[in-house]
């Protein structure tokens, strides 16, 4: 145990936990484009400068879908020459992936100079109609060719998975069918997977399950991201369980920022603030200064209008 700075908690390191997390920030893409009111570029690029301040290091930055499907960040060609010159607080170029729903949307992303593209699949049927109008094999092979160019680019490719647990058309998802889709981003060239609770309800005995068979498949934990939602609760609980099987890369969105389409009241993905108070109490590095994270998220929510859903970013206003 250390004593702890003012507004972080105690910190009681854990057996069998790594050492250090990486915390892919999705707050001012996966979060932003679920808002109706258009936010103004200079906020997103300012969001996205005091996010890498607060000690972020990889923040999705904007998603060269089209326009129309995406009305909220139809301004990605004016927002990321604005943020991709921007350096942690190392001094080291941020890590700044842009979703790529198809080679249009990829070489949009490349003639800007970005060096992380993510396509994002579903591992149901429902939701890979709903939301790509495609199969889910259909959809693979629409991806294939961005990711094949964008690999030969260089660049780094993030696989989304979508609905990796439960579908709200077709309910409990077979962890085997998971894989499937799973084995399939890699073998196509995926440097890395992010494993999404879209709807929430994954809990931490399933998150196990799926990542033991994972591993059990071959597929390396280091390649493994997680991404859950908080709608029932489960997101910390669900976090800690990755973290036990090894996983070391864990996505959230600042403030809690975005909800989920298809839970209108529900919270949505985890927060970071939520997140980073976890780790910190367990003695994890995450490089994250939670003052000045509280103090972004609390300028992003006075942007948006109202209060941030995140309960840390709330108990740490309230304190002061
Ligand atoms: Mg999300």
């Amino acid at each position: 145990m250390t004593t702890p700075e003012p507004g972080l908690p105690m910190a009681f390191p854990a057996e069998g936990l790594p050492a250090r997390i990486r915390i892919h920030e999705v707050g001012a893409r996966d979060g932003l484009q679920n808002e109706k009111a258009t936010v103004p570029t200079e906020t997103k690029a300012e969001f996205i400068r005091r996010l890498a301040a607060a000690g972020l290091t990889t923040i999705e930055a904007t998603s060269f879908v089209h326009p129309r499907w995406v009305p909220q960040l139809a301004d990605a060609e004016q927002l990321f020459p604005l943020v991709r010159d921007l350096r942690d607080r190392n001094g080291t170029a941020l890590a700044l992936p842009v979703l790529v729903p198809n080679e249009r949307g990829l070489d949009r992303a490349l003639a800007l100079g970005a060096t992380r593209v993510a396509v994002f699949a579903s591992a149901t049927e429902s939701f890979a109609k709903a939301n790509l109008n495609r199969t889910v094999d259909e959809a693979l092979a629409m991806f294939e060719p961005v990711v094949t160019r964008a690999r030969a680019q260089d660049a780094h490719v993030r696989g989304y998975l979508s609905m990796c647990f439960g579908d709200p058309w077709e309910g409990p998802v077979p962890v085997a069918r998971v894989v499937r889709v799973c084995r399939a981003l890699l073998d196509m060239g995926c440097d890395e997977l992010s494993l999404g609770d879209t709807i929430g309800v994954a809990t931490p005995g399933h998150v196990s399950a799926l990542l033991t068979a994972l591993t059990g498949e071959g597929v390396p934990v280091s390649a493994i991201g997680v991404h859950f939602h908080d709608t029932y609760g489960q997101a910390l609980a669900n976090t800690l369980a990755a973290l036990r099987h090894g996983v070391t890369t864990v996505d959230a969105s600042a403030g809690g920022l975005g909800g989920c389409p298809f839970a209108k009241s529900a919270t949505g993905n985890l927060a970071t603030e939520d997140l980073v108070w976890m780790l910190t109490g367990l003695g994890i590095d995450t490089g994250v200064d939670l003052g000045l994270l509280t103090a972004t998220s609390g300028w992003m929510a006075g942007q948006l209008g109202r209060p941030s859903p995140s309960r840390t970013v709330r108990a740490l206003s309230h304190k002061e």
